[in-house]
């Protein structure tokens, strides 16, 4: 088991003002030096650490959706530097295995020529972590390898997300809880007495033990809109860097063009004591920061606004299924019509909350299984959007590949899905 607690950082000097060092100007690897370079990095010498980037989609590097593999290679040239034994972990969204992740995304080739540990976290049983006073959850299953090494890095990607506002460092950690049990965030009920989302209360929980001991945030490329994987491509070509996650998350979303404040998952875990978020309270270098920031469009309030006459009913979806629709909208959204009486409203549903669906709804994923019989029912955990054509049309599908994720990777085969949520 890990020497010290996930939550005790030795690289944090005040807890009452954190520091967090801004970098850019010279490319992704050099900015991470840089960064680095601020820190007293000692505390890892003869240490096993962890670098969890957001490696949990099929995706280019600098798509803004997953952490650029040279942020990662700078990490790990730089611990190995100051005396650490290093690894590069991960625990993809459903749908997504971790090895074919870090292939897409470029940190396989940069761990391969570094000889660095590439962990499939899904991989071993998970351990379940009691969290007596979480409000939406009360445990936790957490991938082993979190609680062995000695210290864990958050790197997470610059991005606006449809759920939660925001996802950058204490978001990432999200992450390393075992494969299914990231949907559960989903799927909560309301907390009785708290106006907040029940996902952005089980965020702050989680952060009462997946607090990361550094924060390196990339903003090489962020995403803003319809995060985390179907906004646009942000170029930022910075880097935030802090012991302290939520203060690195406060000073990002500032470059962002947003307010920590406003993202419920940072505010409550702010006044819980588990970080800092209040800019007048955060030292940041160098002076002027402020000037590499550009302001990133929000995620849109409601996905029926963008596309007139549909109806769509999402209640507890997880971002999988979101982003599959979206990406389906997009492409197919015009040729939907030709498949429906032009005068009607067409009624789309994800998630697993709904109680029942109006006749007619096209219902897509595997959770909505229970209402086929309303429908037309995409299986899928999720289906990825040539899957959602093809059951309107009845024609094959003529894409292999839906936006960033491939069917074969992040979908699941028609003929083979599970009428469940898979793992
Ligand atoms: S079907 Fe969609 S909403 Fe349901 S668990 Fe799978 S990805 Fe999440």
């Amino acid at each position: 088991m890990a020497s010290m607690r996930l939550t005790d950082s030795p690289f944090l000097l005040s807890r009452t003002r954190p520091s967090v060092h801004v970098t850019a100007g010279e490319g992704a690897y050099g900015n991470t030096c840089a960064a680095l370079a601020q820190m007293d990095l000692s505390p890892v010498r003869g240490k096993r650490v962890l670098l969890k980037p957001n490696a949990g989609r099929l995706a280019p590097p600098g798509a803004g959706i997953t952490t650029h593999p040279q942020v990662v290679a700078a990490a790990i040239d730089t611990f190995r530097k100051a005396g650490a034994d290093v690894a590069v972990g991960e625990s993809p969204i459903v749908g997504v295995k971790t090895q074919e992740a870090f292939d897409a995304i470029g940190i396989a080739l940069i761990a391969r020529e570094r000889d660095c540990p590439l962990i499939d976290m899904n991989a071993r049983r998970f351990v379940e972590v009691p969290l007596p006073h979480g409000l939406a959850i009360d445990s936790l299953k957490v991938c082993p390898e979190v609680l062995e090494y000695d210290l864990v890095v958050s790197l997470p990607v610059m991005k606006m997300h449809m759920h939660t506002g925001v996802t950058l460092a204490v978001k990432n950690m999200k992450g390393c809880l075992w494969r299914r049990s990231k949907i559960g965030f989903h799927m909560l009920p309301p907390v009785e007495g708290l106006d907040e989302k029940p996902i952005d209360i089980a965020i702050a929980d989680m952060s009462v033990v997946l607090r990361p001991h550094l924060s390196i945030i990339d903003g090489t490329v962020g995403m803003e809109g319809l995060g985390p994987s179907a906004g646009l491509a942000k170029p930022l070509g910075v880097i935030v860097v802090s012991a302290d996650a939520f203060a690195a998350d406060a000073i990002a979303c500032k470059l962002m063009g947003t307010n920590a404040e406003a993202i419920p998952h940072l505010r409550i875990g702010a006044q819980r004591g588990y970080g800092m978020i209040d800019l007048g309270r955060i030292a940041v270098t160098p002076e002027g920061w402020q000037e590499w920031g550009a302001a990133f469009s929000p995620p849109p309030e409601d996905l029926s606004l963008e596309f007139p006459n549909i109806n769509i009913l999402d209640k507890n979806s997880c971002s999988a299924c979101q982003s599959t629709l979206f990406l389906f909208l997009k492409r197919y959204g015009s040729r939907l019509f030709d498949y429906f009486p032009r005068d009607t409203c067409i009624c789309i549903a994800i998630g697993k909350g709904h109680v029942e669906v109006p006749d007619g709804t096209l219902c897509i994923g595997n959770c909505l299984a229970r209402h086929r019989g309303n429908g037309i029912f995409i299986r899928g955990c999720p289906p990825v959007s040539s899957q959602i054509l093809t059951a309107i049309s009845g024609e094959p599908s003529v894409d292999s590949k839906d936006g960033h994720i491939t069917t074969s990777d992040s979908g699941v085969a028609v003929a083979d899905a599970p009428d469940e949520p898979k793992e």
